[in-house]
C-alpha cells in the first residue's frame, strides 16, 4: 500500500513536470563526455533537473555523447552528428580530451558556442565562440611560478610528463633569471620516460642531491611516482614536493606514510558550506534515485567536474537571462558539409562572456575576448595537515600567505617529533669520541659516543622534543666539494644525500657550504690561530762551560798538560841555563840549584793555560822553547774556548721563534700546515691577502705534505721531537689541546672570526625551532657549561697550570743554572784546598810532636792555638817548650799574648798611618 502511494505521488510529480516543460521553450545542450566523467554526469543531471524545475523560462535537454580520446576524425564525426540534429544545439560543453583541438575548431568555424573545462596551450588565435573555464595557460603558469617563489626553494627539479606540462613550467623556468650565476638557481628539468618505472630518473635526482621537486604529471601517476621516490629515499622529512595537478587533493597519501612536505594546488575549497551543499544536492539527484545510491565526498570531486558544473550553470543561466530579455537563442541545425553557421551562436557567446556569474564553485569567473578565463583563485594546500597555506588571486596576480611563520614552524616541529632524527657527525675530540664501555659491554646506538656534540643535540632535542641517533660520516670528512667525484663529501654530503636531518661537529659555517645546506645560529665562535710547541726547556747543564770542547779535546788537553809538565821537568834538568847559583854572592859555588822540580813545572804550565802566568820562569834555551810552545798552544786553546763558550751560551736564543702568521710566512725553517679539506684550508686557498696567499703557496710547495687528515694528526706532528712544524687550527681546538698538552702553545691572535653551527638540509622548516633552542641554551648559560665540561672537567690528563703564561726565555742574561758549574768547580776546588790545608796542618803537628817530644795532642793544642790566633803573623821555627807542658804552654801563651798586643798596635798604627 505504501509503495503504491509512493508511486502515485511520483506519477503526479512527473505529470506536473511534463506540463511545465511543455510550457517552456526547450533548449538542447550538447555534452561531450570522456570515459571518466561519472561525477560530471551526476552534476549534469542534478543541475538540469533543478533548472527545469525552478527556472521556468527554458526547458533544458542534453544530448550527451561519449567522445573518442584517440581518433580525431571519429570525434569530429560525433560532434557533427550532434550538430545536425533538427532541434539544433545551443552550445557544446566538452570535457578533457586529446581531440579537443578539432572540436574547438569545428565549433569556432560554425559559430557554435563551445565550452571547455581543461587546460589548453596559450593561443593568440581569435576564438569568438570558444570558452575555457580552465584558467588561462599563461596566467596559470604565472601562478605556479609565484607559488614556487613563495616556497623559497633555492634550487629544484621539474619533472614533467608531457610537452604540455613543460609549457606550464615556462614561467617557473624564468625564475632562474633573477639570480644568475648562483648555484641556488639551479633548475633541473627532467621528463618522465615511457612506462611506469621511473626509478632511474629518481636516482639521478637523488644523486644530484636535490630536495625540491615540482611534479607535473597525470593525477593517476602521482602516487606510483611518489612511492618510487620513497624507495629512493626521496620522500623523507626534508624533501619538498609541489604537485601541479589540480586533482592531487583526490589522492590518499596516507599509504605513503611520509613526513615529506607535499604541497598541492586546487581551484576551489571543498571545505566551504556552499561546496558541501552543492555536492549534497548532486547526491540527491532524482534521476539516479532508483538506480543507485550516490555518495560523493567533497574531497573526491575533480576539478573537471567543478568546472563542468560551473560551465553548465553559467550556460543555462545565460540562456534563461536571454529568454527573459525576449532574445531568441533558438538554435538551428548545422551541417558540417555546408557553410551554414549558427544563427545566434555569436550573440549568445558574446553574452556569456559579458555575464557575471551569480555562483561558481571554482571562484571568480571572467573571460577575455578569446574566451580565456582570466579570473580565478588558486589555493595552495599542505597535504600533511590539509591546510590552505596560501592563495593566488589572478585578478591582481598576487599571492597571499595564510600560514604565519609560527604555523609553519609548528608543523615542521610536529613532523620532526614523528621521526627518529638522523644526526651525522665525525669523531674528533672533544666534540665526539667513542665511549669507553664498562666491563667489556658492547654499546649500541648513541651510547657508543660521547662528547660536546652529543650533549648539544641532546639539549636541543629536549627543548624541541625529538628523538635522534648519531651516525658517523663514512668518509670522516667535514664536508667539501670533491671535484673528482662531483659531489659533496662528509657531513655536508650526508645531508645532501638525505642520510641525515642534522649534522653536527666542529663544522664551520662557510659561504660554500651555506650555498647547499642550511646552518643554525652559531653555537661557538672562534678564529684560526697557530699551534706551536713551547721552547724546549733544555736540561739545566751546570757544566755548560765544558761544552765548547768535546770530551776528547778535554782529555787530550789534560794529558798534554801532564806530559808537557813532565817534559819541561826533564828539559830543565838537562839544560844548564836552569841550574843556578843558590848564593849569588858566592861566585864559585860548590853546588848549583835547579828550581824546576815537578811541582813548579806543573804550576808553570797550569798558570800558562789559565792565562795567569807564573812568578818563576825558565832560563834555559830549550826549556824556554818548550814553554813558549806551550804558551802558543795555550793561547790558541783558551781563545778558541772563549769564543766557543759565548756561542754555546747564546745558542738557544739563536733558534727561530714565531709570533704570528706574518712571521711564519717570512721564514722557511718552521713548516706549517692545516687540516686537509677543512675550512681553514679554504681560508688560505681563497684569501686575497698577500701574507695568506704566500702561506698557501708555501704549503702547497712543501714536501712532505703539510696537510693533515685531522686535527689530531696535526697536533701530533707539532709535538714530534724532530722537525719544526706549526699547525694552523681553530682557536677552540687549540684551547682544548693546550689545556693538557703543556708542551704546546697558541701563537699570536686569531686570523679571522667564524663560528660553528648545526647544519641541516636547505630550507629545513625546523631550522627556526633549532635556532630558538640554541638561543635558549646560550641565554641559560648551558652552552658555556657544556664547553667547560668537555674542555676542562672531563679531561683525563691534568690541566697545565699557567699554561697561558708564556715563559720569557729570550732574556739576555745567563741564569745561575747556566754558570752553576763554574761555581761548583770553585767550591770543590776550595774544599779540596781546605782539606789539604788541614791535612798539612795535622801532618805538621805530627812532625812537631816528634821533633819536640810532645804528645800529639799537646802539639796539636799548641799549633791550633797559634793558628787560631789571627793577630800573630810571625811564627817561631820551633815552639818554646817548658818543662811542664802546661807551664810551658802558659809561658808560651803569655809570649803569644805579648806578641799579639804588639801586632795589634802595629796594625792599628799602620791603619792610622802612624810610624812606630
Ligand atoms: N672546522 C673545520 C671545518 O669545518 C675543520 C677544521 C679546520 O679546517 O681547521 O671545516
Amino acid at each position: 500500500m505504501k509503495i503504491v502511494l509512493q508511486n502515485v505521488l511520483w506519477l503526479l510529480f512527473f505529470v506536473a513536470y511534463q506540463y511545465f516543460c511543455l510550457a517552456s521553450e526547450s533548449v538542447t545542450i550538447g555534452i561531450l563526455f570522456n570515459e571518466g566523467s561519472h561525477q560530471s554526469e551526476i552534476a549534469l543531471n542534478s543541475t538540469l533537473h533543478k533548472k527545469n524545475t525552478f527556472d521556468q523560462k527554458a526547458f533544458f535537454k542534453s544530448n550527451v555523447l561519449q567522445i573518442s580520446n584517440f581518433d580525431s576524425f571519429e570525434a569530429s564525426k560525433t560532434l557533427c552528428g550532434m550538430l545536425e540534429a533538427d532541434y539544433g544545439i545551443a552550445a557544446v560543453i566538452g570535457l578533457e580530451s586529446p581531440t579537443r583541438a578539432i572540436l574547438e575548431s569545428i565549433c569556432n568555424h560554425f559559430e557554435v558556442p563551445y565550452i571547455m573545462t581543461s587546460w589548453r596551450p596559450p593561443t593568440r588565435k581569435q576564438t569568438d565562440t570558444v570558452f575555457n573555464f580552465f584558467p588561462e595557460a599563461e596566467l596559470f603558469a604565472q601562478a605556479l611560478a609565484e607559488i614556487v617563489k613563495s616556497l623559497q626553494w633555492g634550487s629544484f627539479v621539474i619533472i614533467y610528463e608531457t610537452e604540455e606540462g613543460l609549457i606550464r613550467m615556462q614561467e617557473i623556468l624564468k625564475l632562474q633569471d633573477y639570480k644568475r650565476n648562483s648555484k641556488q638557481n639551479n633548475i633541473l628539468v627532467k621528463q618522465l620516460g615511457p612506462g611506469n618505472d621511473h626509478r632511474s630518473l629518481l636516482k639521478e635526482i637523488k644523486n644530484a642531491t636535490e630536495n625540491n621537486i615540482i611534479l607535473d604529471c597525470k593525477t593517476e601517476h602521482i602516487l606510483p611516482i611518489l612511492q618510487q621516490a620513497k624507495d629512493q629515499n626521496l620522500l623523507s622529512l626534508h624533501n619538498n614536493y609541489l604537485l601541479t595537478s589540480l586533482d592531487a587533493h583526490t589522492l590518499d597519501y596516507g599509504e605513503l606514510d611520509t613526513t615529506a612536505n607535499i604541497t598541492t594546488i586546487r581551484l576551489f575549497d571543498y571545505n566551504t558550506d556552499d561546496f558541501k551543499n552543492t555536492i549534497r544536492r548532486w547526491e540527491l539527484s532524482p534521476f539516479d534515485y532508483y538506480s543507485k545510491r550516490i555518495s560523493l565526498e567533497p574531497n573526491q570531486i575533480k576539478t573537471e567536474t567543478v568546472l563542468f558544473y560551473d560551465a553548465l550553470l553559467h550556460l543555462t543561466d545565460s540562456i534563461n537571462d536571454l529568454m527573459y530579455t525576449e532574445k531568441s537563442i533558438t538554435p538551428n541545425p548545422i551541417n558540417c558539409f555546408e557553410q551554414t553557421k549558427s544563427k545566434n551562436g555569436y550573440i549568445f557567446a558574446a553574452y556569456m562572456k559579458e555575464r557575471k556569474p551569480s555562483l561558481s564553485l571554482s571562484g571568480p569567473l571572467k573571460f577575455d575576448d578569446n574566451g580565456n578565463r582570466i579570473h580565478f583563485n588558486i589555493h595552495v594546500v599542505d597535504i600533511l595537515d590539509n591546510q590552505v597555506i596560501a592563495d593566488w588571486y589572478a585578478s591582481n596576480s598576487s599571492l597571499v600567505l595564510r600560514r604565519s611563520s609560527n604555523d609553519t614552524e609548528f608543523a615542521a616541529v610536529a613532523n620532526l617529533q614523528k621521526i627518529l632524527v638522523n644526526v651525522s657527525s665525525r669523531i674528533g675530540e672533544p666534540y665526539l669520541k667513542y665511549r669507553e664501555s664498562e666491563e667489556g659491554k658492547i654499546l649500541y646506538g648513541n651510547d657508543r659516543y660521547e662528547g660536546y656534540s652529543m650533549d648539544l643535540i641532546q639539549e636541543v632535542a629536549n627543548i624541541i622534543g625529538f628523538r635522534f641517533e648519531f651516525h658517523l660520516a663514512e668518509d670522516k670528512e667535514y664536508g667539501k666539494w670533491d671535484e673528482k667525484k662531483k659531489k659533496w663529501t662528509g657531513l655536508v654530503g650526508d645531508l645532501l644525500e638525505r642520510k641525515a636531518q642534522l649534522a653536527v661537529c666542529d663544522l664551520t659555517i662557510t659561504h660554500q657550504r651555506r650555498e647547499v645546506v642550511d646552518f643554525s645560529m652559531p653555537f661557538m665562535t672562534l678564529g684560526i690561530s697557530i699551534l706551536y710547541k713551547k721552547e724546549e726547556k733544555k736540561d739545566i747543564n751546570m757544566f755548560a762551560f765544558l761544552d765548547p770542547f768535546s770530551v776528547s779535546v778535554w782529555i787530550y788537553t789534560a794529558t798534554l798538560y801532564l806530559i808537557i809538565s813532565v817534559v819541561l821537568y826533564f828539559i830543565s834538568r838537562m839544560t844548564p841555563g836552569d841550574w843556578e847559583n843558590p848564593h849569588p854572592c858566592d861566585e864559585n859555588p860548590e853546588e848549583l840549584e835547579n828550581i824546576w822540580d815537578i811541582k813548579n813545572c806543573l804550576w808553570l804550565t797550569l798558570g800558562s793555560i789559565m792565562t795567569q802566568g807564573c812568578d818563576i820562569l825558565p832560563k834555559g834555551i830549550s826549556s824556554r822553547m818548550a814553554v813558549s810552545m806551550w804558551w802558543f798552544f795555550s793561547l790558541i786553546m783558551t781563545s778558541s774556548y772563549t769564543a766557543n763558550l759565548a756561542a754555546f751560551l747564546t745558542k738557544d736564543r739563536m733558534e727561530p721563534t714565531i709570533d704570528g702568521a706574518e712571521a711564519l710566512s717570512k721564514q722557511t725553517k718552521i713548516k706549517y700546515g692545516v687540516v686537509d679539506g677543512g675550512s681553514t684550508m679554504a681560508f688560505f686557498r681563497d684569501s686575497n691577502f698577500s701574507t695568506y696567499q704566500r702561506m698557501w703557496t708555501n704549503m702547497l710547495a712543501t714536501r712532505p705534505s703539510v696537510f693533515e687528515k685531522n686535527n689530531n694528526d696535526g697536533v701530533k706532528r707539532v709535538q714530534a721531537p724532530k722537525g719544526q712544524y706549526a699547525f694552523l687550527m681553530e682557536s677552540t681546538q687549540i684551547e682544548y689541546e693546550i689545556e693538557t698538552k703543556c708542551d704546546l702553545k697558541q701563537v699570536g691572535s686569531s686570523l679571522d672570526t667564524k663560528s660553528y653551527g648545526i647544519a641541516m638540509p636547505m630550507n629545513s622548516p625546523y631550522r627556526s625551532a633549532i635556532n630558538k633552542a640554541i638561543l635558549k641554551l646560550q641565554e641559560s648559560g648551558k652552552l658555556n657549561d657544556l664547553k667547560n665540561k668537555w674542555w676542562k672537567e672531563k679531561r683525563k690528563d691534568p690541566s697545565c697550570e699557567n699554561f697561558d703564561v708564556e715563559e720569557k726565555s729570550d732574556s739576555a742574561e745567563l741564569a745561575l743554572a747556566n754558570v752553576g758549574g763554574v761555581f761548583f768547580v770553585l767550591g770543590v776546588g776550595i774544599a779540596i784546598a781546605v782539606m789539604l790545608a788541614i791535612f798539612e796542618f795535622l801532618w805538621n803537628v805530627r812532625s812537631v810532636s816528634v821533633e819536640e817530644h810532645l804528645t800529639y795532642w799537646e802539639a796539636l793544642k799548641v799549633e791550633l792555638k797559634f793558628a787560631c790566633n789571627v793577630w800573630i803573623t810571625k811564627k817561631r821555627t820551633k815552639p818554646v817548650i817548658s818543662e811542664s807542658s802546661s807551664s810551658s804552654s802558659h809561658k808560651s801563651d803569655k809570649t803569644d799574648d805579648k806578641s799579639m798586643i804588639h801586632s795589634f798596635l802595629q796594625s792599628a798604627g799602620s791603619f792610622m798611618n802612624l810610624n812606630n
